[in-house]
């Protein structure tokens, strides 16, 4: 349903009705069928349209008071009936009119509201944009002389900037748009930068100044990895699968690295109920990933995991998560808000972690995926109801945020996971307004297939003094592989009497989730799919990958087959 649509019943009758300050009881309007006027300001020629001031002052009678919107006085009372309501009334302005003028240079489209009683908006077109104004008569046409009084106002002030200068531009006259952006490149003052990010440290000091003390430090090294010898630490790194660990603090000099915790016990013996977990699971040992990043995150170090999906990098941010928001000095009862954020590039992986966290059900934490697709009111009421772990894409979450319908000052353990990719999706924007509510002093892990430009960058903006491990290859950049012909080959094969899923980005929601159920449980046995599949899903016992395309780069490429090999 359009903005237009919503202004008027069955009847055609507009419903709207401010008329908060009335018009003057004298006017009388017809109900025209969508009135229209073009009403083109600052032309070049120089001529104005629309009534000049006094005109209009004269044609409302003697007001007891004449205010700046061009001769209504407060305090006329009038009472519309519904005859008078008006289709809405369309008038034309030079788009550099709006926004300068009538948008928030000028008076703001709430001040034009408030005093005219009527509803505007705003529809921006190229040269020329469009005011449209719906209400009651009288307050439609209150509105359309404030607005003509702003721009006539605009013209004047450029007419006399004109008389300064000389006003001549080869034989025709500046326009007031001109004029005024004349005006404001020559009168614009110097911007002082330091001031701004003086400015800018003081506000994240008052922003920050009221949170609660956070911990991070929850790491007791066992006695059986302390006496690692650095041989034998190096001897462990090689044998699994090559992990490398490095120190990326740029300010002081390098930190010693955490020995890797080669079993569950040594990472978690002083957390009994993740141990009871993990053999309820029934997993046997750490997976490399896992054994290198527990160490530096339970220390409360932030983390750059470097690694393929498929070797467990969910559970190494999950588990000190969990501890980590156990421990903090406030109480969960007395937190306003869920305190650990993943984010993550799509739906899919965003229900796979969230399938996840459920394993291990660690003190009840409760945990929910908002992502875009999916029921806004639904996820609205799934965050009213309270939570802990919050699971999102960064479109949605960055949209309820701004509606401010989700508290993200409480959260302490922030997680970007594969930021590759998210990146490679165009998420960078609605990532950086996200973090700016959360608190600078958090800890935050960032995960990673690849190591390109992009990603460093995020890295150096968002994490403080991060360790990183890695296995593999740094060097390679993901393209985002945009080709779709799932469709067609899946009909193909259907034709054929193939049971065939298939899943791309431009399925509904709903579709592709059923399209994973499917293939997951086994009701059929060929999946057909673009990169969206290619990382983070975790399917068990695929046996085949068929690349119909070739990938457009090997990394792409070993992300497709990674879906046979899991976990190692
Ligand atoms: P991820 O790389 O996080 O997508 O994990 C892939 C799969 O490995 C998931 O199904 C995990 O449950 C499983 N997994 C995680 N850690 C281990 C482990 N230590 N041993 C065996 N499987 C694991």
């Amino acid at each position: 349903m359009s903005d237009w649509e919503d202004e008027y019943d069955q009847d055609g009758v507009a419903i709207y009705k401010p008329a908060t300050k009335p018009a003057p009881a004298d006017w009388k309007f017809s109900c025209n069928d969508r009135e229209r006027e073009n009403v083109v300001f600052g032309v070049k020629n120089g001529t104005k349209f629309g009534a000049p001031r006094e005109t209009r002052a004269n044609r409302s009678g003697p007001g007891p008071e004449v205010n700046k919107w061009g001769g209504r006085g407060p305090g006329r009372q009038t009472t519309f009936s519904k005859e008078e309501s008006s289709r809405p009334l369309t008038i034309t302005v030079e788009t550099t009119s709006i926004g300068r003028v009538i948008g928030r240079g000028g008076a703001t489209i709430r001040e034009l509201q408030e005093s005219s009683g009527a509803r505007i908006k705003i529809n921006k077109g190229g040269y020329e944009g469009e005011v449209v104004i719906f209400g009651s008569t009288a307050a439609q046409q209150k509105a359309k002389e404030m607005i003509e009084d702003l721009v006539a106002e605009g013209s004047r002030r450029g007419q006399e900037y004109e008389g300064r200068c000389g006003g001549e531009k080869n034989g025709s006259v500046w326009s007031t748009a001109e004029l005024q952006a004349a005006n404001v490149v020559q009168n614009r003052p110097s911007i002082d930068w330091d001031a701004i990010r003086e400015n800018k440290e003081k506000y994240k000091e008052l922003k920050w100044k009221d949170i609660p003390p956070i911990k991070k430090e929850f790491y007791t090294e066992a006695p059986s990895v302390a006496m690692l010898t650095a041989e034998e630490v190096g001897e462990w790194r090689k044998e699994n699968n090559n992990i490398f660990v490095d120190d990326l603090n740029e300010e002081e000099e390098k930190r010693q690295i955490p020995n890797p915790c080669r079993t569950f016990l040594e990472a978690f013996e002083r957390y009994p109920e993740i141990m009871e977990n993990i053999d309820r699971v029934g997993f046997t040992k750490p997976t490399p990933i896992q054994s290198q990043a527990w160490p530096v995150l339970l220390s409360g170090e932030d983390l750059i995991a470097i690694a393929q999906t498929g070797t467990g990098k969910t559970l190494a941010y999950l588990l000190p998560g969990f501890i980590h928001m156990d421990g903090q000095p406030v109480p969960r009862a007395e937190r306003d808000g869920p305190g650990m954020l993943v984010l993550t590039p799509t739906r899919e992986l965003a229900l796979q972690i969230e399938a996840e966290c459920n394993k291990y059900r660690y003190k009840g934490y409760k945990s929910i995926c908002i992502y875009g697709g999916g029921d806004r009111r639904g996820q609205i009421n799934l965050v009213k109801d309270g939570v802990d772990i919050v699971i999102a894409t960064p479109g949605r979450l960055n949209d309820l945020q701004m509606n401010e319908l989700i508290n993200l000052r409480s959260i302490t353990y922030l997680v970007l996971d594969e930021a590759d990719r998210m990146l490679d999706m165009g998420f960078e924007p609605q990532i950086m307004k996200i973090l700016l509510d959360i608190r600078p002093d958090r800890q935050t892990v960032m995960t990673s297939a690849t190591w390109p430009t992009g990603v460093r960058r995020l890295a150096k903006s968002y994490l403080k003094n991060p360790m990183m491990v890695y296995v593999g290859t740094l060097d390679l950049a993901v393209s985002r592989n945009e080709s779709n012909q799932v469709d067609d080959l899946s009909s193909d094969m259907c034709l054929q009497g193939l049971a065939v899923q298939s899943l791309h980005g431009d399925r509904e929601q709903c579709d592709r989730e059923e399209a994973l159920k499917d293939f997951k449980n086994g009701r059929v046995r060929i999946l057909v799919a673009t990169d969206l599949a290619s990382r983070g899903l975790d399917v068990h016992d695929v046996t085949h990958v068929f690349n119909f395309d070739f990938p457009r780069n090997i990394e792409e490429y070993v992300h497709r087959v990674g879906r046979t090999g899991r976990a190692g």
